[in-house]
């Protein structure tokens, strides 16, 4: 019997995979324009990392967590997010004394055990950005910035920006214990989950999907209106940079965020094109996390944008894989043998070259030079083995010219590199 990959992880393909290399690309290209520079941390950590960080009543910590023990009985868990292991890293390394602005950015696979539908997956891909050190309105509108000018590049514009400023420690709990004596006056309308979860978590409520839920909290009283004042101050240098900036964006008051480190400025891209799954990234402050995890006091933000979302959001616009410049057709032992060889030289000098190898007869060479969709062909018979030149044959409009055997790789270098 064969075996499968497991439920809700997913293999990428090649003919997907130039897609997803596109992604990477274009992130590394326009995050490099901003100073970030990439950091790679380890698959799993300790648990520990994520119930203090992430919240022990979130979705995450309660529920999504890939979480084992190890052969000693280490609880470990495979990531779910990437901002606290990377905060975890900048703690341990000490990146705040080698800058005291740190840029970072990563990919890769996170794992959340979720039901596994179109958009949501049990091993899915971020890519996300963090910036520690600023606490100036400049820096989120700088990364809001960055965010939108990666979309652009990317070439997907159906997207939104709705932002919002969760308060901070000064004003929050005032707005939370507000929150649940509204909630409390309405506690027969919500959902179960939300009736258990309305003084553990209240804010979560707000972004329940549970159409009662909704209705029951149209009038709840809203977040910004219960700012202090610095954090009123803060949220409007953000809107009022991102207006000089020229970037669009809505406030929405109700959009809270399922991890529980984030203040002040936290924000989504939403799209209508993927039911559900609406959010293709999303982000905020989280000031006091990397204090709270034992480094110093400095502030954060960043965001993450599911990858797996984007790609169902290219859709037909996918990113095709480039032909070979050149496909070898040979006909016989011999003409095989040579054609094998200036294969070789030509991807020795960078030109990317094919051939038969299952000793196919020359129309079925000929198609798969089609299929490929070579930019060349070139066929070697004895005749050209004799003569020592043959025909290249240019596939884009099928005009031909003779070349010496010797002098392929220098006419192909020419055109191509
Ligand atoms: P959602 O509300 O869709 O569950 P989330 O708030 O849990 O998203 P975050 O933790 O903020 O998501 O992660 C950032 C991004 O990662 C999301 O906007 C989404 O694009 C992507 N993402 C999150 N969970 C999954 C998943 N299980 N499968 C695929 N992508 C995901
Ligand atoms: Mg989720």
């Amino acid at each position: 019997m064969s075996i499968n990959a497991i439920k809700g992880m997913n293999d990428i393909l090649p003919g997907e995979v130039e897609t997803w290399q596109f992604l990477e690309q274009s992130a590394r290209e326009v995050f490099g324009l901003y100073g970030f520079s990439e950091i790679r941390t380890p698959v799993p950590e300790k648990t520990e990392l994520f119930c203090r960080s992430i919240g022990e009543t979130t979705d995450i910590v309660e529920k999504e967590m890939y979480t084992f023990n190890d052969k000693s009985e280490n609880s470990l868990t495979l990531r779910p997010e990437g901002t606290a292991p990377v905060m975890r890293s900048f703690i341990q390394n000490k990146l705040h004394n080698l800058d005291p602005v740190s840029k970072l950015f990563y990919m890769g696979p996170m794992f959340r055990y979720e039901r596994p539908q179109k958009g949501r997956y049990r091993q899915f891909h971020q890519l996300g950005v963090e910036v520690v050190g600023v606490e100036d309105a400049k820096i989120d509108a700088q990364v809001l910035a960055m965010l939108h000018h990666y979309f652009v590049r990317i070439g997907i514009d159906s997207v939104s920006l709705q932002v919002n400023s969760l308060g901070c420690p000064e004003c929050r709990p005032g707005y939370r214990n507000t929150l649940i004596n509204y909630l409390e006056s309405r506690l027969s309308d919500l959902c179960e989950e939300c009736q258990r979860r309305y003084q553990t978590n209240p804010l979560r409520v707000l972004d329940c999907k549970a159409q009662g839920c909704q209705v029951a909290t149209v009038d709840a009283p809203s977040v910004i209106e219960h700012l202090c004042s610095a954090c009123n101050d803060h949220f409007s240098q953000v809107k009022d940079h991102l207006g000089a900036l020229n970037i669009p964006f809505e406030v929405n008051a109700r959009m809270v965020r399922g991890l529980d480190y984030y203040v002040r400025t936290t924000f989504e891209l939403v799209t209508d094109k993927l039911g559900s799954q609406n959010a293709v990234a999303a982000g905020g402050r989280y000031d006091g996390l990397v204090e709270s995890l034992g480094g110093p006091s400095l502030p954060g933000i960043g965001f993450a944008i599911g990858l797996e979302r984007l790609v169902l959001m290219k859709g037909d616009q996918r990113i095709v894989a480039e032909g070979p410049q050149l496909f070898i057709a040979a006909l016989g032992k011999e003409a095989a043998d040579r054609a094998f060889v200036l294969m070789s030289q030509l991807q020795s000098v960078g030109v990317y070259a094919e051939m038969d190898y299952l000793g196919k007869s020359l129309k079925a060479q000929m198609r798969r030079a089609n299929k490929l969709n070579a930019a060349f062909t070139l066929i070697l018979g004895e005749e050209e083995l004799q003569s020592g030149q043959a025909q290249l044959k240019d596939m884009a409009d099928s005009s031909q010219t003779m070349v010496a055997l010797d002098a392929i790789a220098g006419v192909l270098t020419e055109k191509f590199i």
